[in-house]
């Protein structure tokens, strides 16, 4: 096979996005502070074969099902399917040869809004123990005020099931400079899905007022993260929020701000939640740019369908049938503030 291609889209802002095949990833944001001096703001792998092997998902999109499916099964129209378990017993961001580790078939596109690349991807019936062969298609368009719009369409088949979203890792005071901890970060999200000690969602949805999952108004990452400590795994946010937008329409979804740079992320998006998560397993077992990749040394904010909607009759739905289109579009605006 052919060498992965890579791209890469410049805006008249200074925002510089590096792409690659594998994945269909963002490898690089270098994005201006409040001074103009670019800094790289997401994780990133030295070599494009990184992306190969790449078992924290950085920058890549994830799918067939992000997230998690209690039991690494489900129903649908009354058959059973069985998905790998590579996550205790449950099944994590469509398993082990999910999306993120596809070779997906890059090109140029052209867009009124901007510098574009799609990405294709076709998985076959019974991937990952998925039904129905899904045509994928993930568009990056990049403005000239550094806004990177990722629009996600998909067709099918035969009914499965679709959530698909992105997973890259943002510093905005630089891949390698320290942790987010001191980053103030706003969601629009007044509840979020109440979920087990396996991040398996019980079905409530409850109010954040009074927790330290309260983002309501900008709060530093670290400030309550403490607060958190034993609940999920390692320790840190790892929770998928329920926007107050409701999905549908792009809204605003969250707002991160680095004070110390003035390095600013608005996150709009279509869909009705978000996954906060502070890189908890990052373990310093992996390297990148910008040296080994730490706990909480990101965070990411994965746009999403909640978690195990397939058994959450009270959940949106994730299943995507014959003559239906996917749609979903989530934007990484990077500013300054
Ligand atoms: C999940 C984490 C998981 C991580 C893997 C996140 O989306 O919420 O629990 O460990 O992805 O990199």
């Amino acid at each position: 096979m052919s060498a992965a291609r890579t791209f890469e889209l410049q805006s008249a802002s200074g925002v510089r996005v590096g792409l690659v095949e594998l994945g269909a990833s963002i490898s690089r944001v270098q994005a201006p502070d409040r001074e103009g001096a670019l800094a790289d703001v997401v994780l990133g792998f030295a070599d494009v074969e990184g992306y190969a092997t790449n078992p924290f998902y950085l920058g890549c999109v994830v799918g067939r099902v992000a997230n998690r499916i209690a039991g690494a099964s489900f129903e649908l129209d009354g058959m059973s399917y069985r998905l790998a378990a590579n996550n205790g017993p449950n099944h994590l961001h469509g398993g082990p040869g999910g999306f993120g580790s596809r070779r997906w078939r890059g090109e140029p596109a052209s867009s009124a809004d901007g510098r574009a690349v799609r990405f294709r991807y076709t998985s076959v019936d019974g991937e990952e123990g998925y039904p129905g062969t899904l045509e994928a298609a993930v568009t990056y368009t990049l403005s000239d005020e550094g806004a990177l719009r990722i629009d996600y369409r998909a067709t099918t088949d035969a009914p499965t099931l679709v959530n698909l979203t992105n997973h890259s890792y943002f510093n905005l005071a630089g891949a390698g400079s320290g942790t987010i901890l001191e980053h103030e970060l706003e969601l629009r999200a007044s509840r979020y899905t109440a979920a087990d000690a396996a991040l398996i969602p019980t079905g409530e949805i409850a109010p954040v007022a009074g927790t330290p999952l309260d983002f309501t108004r900008p709060t530093a990452i670290g400030a309550r993260i403490g607060e958190l400590a034993g609940e999920v795994g390692p320790g840190g946010y790892d929770h998928n929020f329920v926007l107050d937008s409701g999905g549908g329409e792009l809204a605003l979804a969250a707002r991160v701000r680095d004070p110390g740079s003035g390095r600013a992320l608005e996150v709009l998006t279509t869909e009705p939640g978000v996954q906060l998560y502070s890189s908890n397993f990052l373990d310093g077992s992996i390297s990148g740019r910008g040296g080994a990749f730490r706990k909480h040394g990101a965070l990411c904010l994965e746009t999403q369908h909640f978690p195990d909607s397939v058994h959450q009759p009270g959940f949106p739905p994730v299943v995507l049938r014959p003559g239906e289109t996917f749609r979903s579009s989530t934007v990484y605006h990077f500013t300054t503030g």
